[in-house]
């Protein structure tokens, strides 16, 4: 069983067709890359497997449970799944620990000192454990992105999405956030991650999607002969 299925999904705004007849299964366990031109539908494509895009017809299946079926809990999905965002998304009022320990204690149910053990282990793998008094504002935005990440693992997700996590990044802060995502990839996290960093893509993808106009023109397992054609 495939944990993502998407079958003849299609995906309107309005008159404009952003997402036509996708097929595509992503198992746990891969690290899968998208790419493609700008407006081909990647970030519309990631958006509606948590339920921040809907889709217009088709069937998306999550862990075999249809996402529009009444039975389905987005929040359960967005547990189950985190998403590091372009442009971090970290709550500004808050410290680096606070944002990371607030969904365990809020949704996992953790208590204060189990989700500060956790999240102070976290920190350490992404490089940010001396920052974790500090506010986002204080941060560069590398050094946010690897807070994002961090707040993404704490939930012990099942699978993590990458939606262009560098795009916004001044390029001398590129390499560290590059890092900290090839370290959770081989570690064994499935991931699935829509970028323009080819080299991330040649170096650590098990398989790479290539989207245009709406549609998938490529889906390779074979990452190195993608790259040499
Ligand atoms: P990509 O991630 O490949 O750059 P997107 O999925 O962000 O592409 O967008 C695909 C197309 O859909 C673009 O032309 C974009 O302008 C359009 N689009 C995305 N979100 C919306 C929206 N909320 N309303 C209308 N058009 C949208
Ligand atoms: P980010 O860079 O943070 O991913 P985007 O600029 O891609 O943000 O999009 C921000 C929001 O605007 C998204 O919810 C997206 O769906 C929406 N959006 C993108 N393109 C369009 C568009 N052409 N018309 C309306 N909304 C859009």
């Amino acid at each position: 069983m495939s944990m993502i299925e998407f079958k003849n999904v299609e995906k309107y705004y309005g008159k404009f067709h952003a997402l036509k007849n996708i097929n595509l299964e992503f198992e746990k366990g891969e690290v899968v890359v998208v790419i493609g031109p700008s407006g081909s539908g990647k970030s519309t494509m990631l958006r509606t497997i948590n339920g921040l895009e809907t889709i217009s017809s088709g069937n998306l299946l999550i862990n075999d449970k249809d996402i529009r079926s009444k039975e389905t809990k987005l929040t359960e999905i967005r547990r189950n799944i985190g998403m590091v965002f372009q442009h971090f998304n970290l709550y500004p009022n808050k410290t680096v620990l606070e944002n990371i320990t607030l969904a365990p204690i809020k949704v996992l149910k953790l208590s204060e000192t189990e989700a500060i053990e956790r999240a102070e282990k976290i920190l350490d793998r992404v490089g940010m454990l001396d920052k974790k008094d500090s506010y986002p504002s204080m941060l560069s935005g590398g050094q946010q992105q690897r807070v994002a990440i961090a707040r993404g693992l704490a939930m012990q997700p099942e699978m993590l999405l990458f939606d262009e996590p560098t795009s916004a990044l001044d390029p001398e802060m590129i390499g560290d956030v590059l890092d900290v995502m090839k370290k959770i990839a081989h570690e064994g996290m499935s991931m699935i991650v829509v970028t323009h960093e080819m080299g991330f893509a040649r170096e650590v993808a098990d398989r790479v999607i290539f989207m245009a106009e709406g549609q998938v023109l490529e889906d390779s397992r074979n990452v190195k002969e993608f790259f040499e054609n």
